[in-house]
């Protein structure tokens, strides 16, 4: 029944539901060399799309799409909640659809010696001209650790958000994924990777992203489902075996 008690509050709270109007968002382009300077992917907290146009900072050939106020505070269009089970979750501030982008960002370094709390990513630098992670002379064409690493992202201490996104449950699915186009410069200071809704987010629907198979195991945690009656998250479809 606590479906029915939270849209019952809702239905009372009418002053609020005016107010607070639902932004129609429109999902971002993805950015290459030639948008720079490129405008600032984030929304403002009432679902406006920052103005500011964003240079590359370090002589990267595409700067992490985020102006120093977004890197600072994050993208308005998302929030971090704190979830009873996992600490912290991150979930939609209004409606957004598929295909919006986000970034996860931090500083580059070499990879923390402990796995316990560690949210830092692997990072592959784009190519320092084109802004590319396609390499057309590697098979397959992205580049990979073994031709490319160059150390991880780590968010502490930065206005990243992203590193608040869970992971989905058993009976639960992505609703965002990383694109493998990375911002930054080899060796540089920061770096990011893209990532992109893979399907419409609803308000206060949690953004879930797979962290891979050993997550769970190497925190010594049973994996369960994440999703609660305030903060939803994306069911699977199917049913039965896969
Ligand atoms: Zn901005």
């Amino acid at each position: 029944m606590a479906k029915a008690k939270v849209s019952a509050n809702r239905r009372d709270n009418t002053t609020t539901t005016i107010t607070e109007a639902t932004p129609t968002i429109i999902p971002q382009k993805r950015a290459t060399i030639t948008d720079i300077p490129v405008q600032c992917w984030a929304h403002s907290r009432t679902g406006k799309r920052c103005r500011t146009k964003v240079s590359s900072r370090e002589g990267e050939p595409i700067p992490i799409p985020y102006c120093n106020y977004h890197l600072k505070h994050g993208d308005g269009a998302v929030k971090v909640v704190k979830h009873p089970l996992f600490g912290n979750a991150l979930v939609a501030r209004y409606d957004l659809p598929a295909k919006y982008r986000l970034v996860y960002w931090g500083k580059r370094g070499r990879c923390p010696p402990s796995h316990v709390e560690d949210r830092s990513i692997s990072y592959y630098p784009p190519n320092p001209i084109t802004g590319s992670n396609i390499d057309p002379n590697v098979e397959g064409g992205r580049t990979t650790k073994r031709n490319n690493y160059n150390g991880v992202l780590n968010p502490s201490g930065t206005g990243d958000l992203m590193q608040f996104a869970g992971c989905p449950g058993p009976n639960e699915r992505q609703n965002m994924r990383s694109t493998f186009q990375y911002f930054g410069l080899r060796n540089g200071i920061l770096g990011g990777l893209e990532c992109v809704t893979v399907m419409p987010i609803p308000k206060n629907t949690q953004f879930l992203h797979w962290y891979g198979a050993g997550w769970w195991s190497e925190r010594d945690i049973k994996r369960q489902d994440v999703g609660t009656a305030k903060y939803p998250a994306p069911l699977r479809q199917a049913k039965g075996r896969v």
